[in-house]
């Protein structure tokens, strides 16, 4: 790393911290010439392929754009977005690689739009599945049915009304 002051080609590390989540370091560097200080961050690139091969750096604001589409005239508000974005953030670095195929990053957007809206996950699943006729849409609900008769019922309610862990309960008599 050049010396941002004189331009002396090389600088000596000083320090050296990784912050909280582990995914930024940063450095205190001294320039052996001039002797003044700066400091550099270093973060791991991950770009996302898309189909026709480009590649692109991960942006949680494109991510979070996409959905803000789906979720048109529903009640998700842009707290719920942008948790949403960094949800899927995690999920796809979590996959461990520097580059991530964009049908991936489709994927992590699904589940967690699930959990905040049902009409909008429909709706991004239509796009991102490529759902060409009805029967799609019928067979993507069939599922969601049968899966809300399962025991994930509570947890995906519960997320829906975005409301706090505590729910009183509620007795018959
Ligand atoms: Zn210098």
């Amino acid at each position: 790393m050049h010396c941002p002051f004189c331009h002396y080609p090389d600088s000596r590390v000083t320090d050296s911290r990784t912050n909280e989540d582990g995914t930024a370091t940063r450095r205190r560097r001294a320039c052996p010439r001039c002797g003044r200080r700066f400091s550099t961050v270093e973060t791991m690139t991950l770009l996302v392929v898309k189909r026709c091969g480009v590649t692109e750096p991960f942006s949680r604001d494109k991510v979070i754009a996409g959905v803000r589409r789906a979720c048109q005239g529903r009640p998700v508000g842009e707290a719920s977005l942008a948790l949403l974005g960094h949800r899927v953030e995690e999920a796809v670095r979590a996959i461990g690689r520097t580059e991530v195929p964009a049908h991936e990053v489709g994927l992590a957007v699904l589940r967690p739009l699930r959990e905040l809206d049902e009409v909008a996950y429909l709706r991004f699943a239509s796009v991102y599945r490529s759902f060409a006729s009805l029967a799609d849409f019928e067979d993507e609900i069939r599922r969601l049915r049968a899966e809300q008769a399962g025991p994930a019922l509570p947890a995906a309610a519960a997320a829906l009304a975005s409301a706090p862990a505590q729910v009183p309960p509620r007795h018959a008599s």
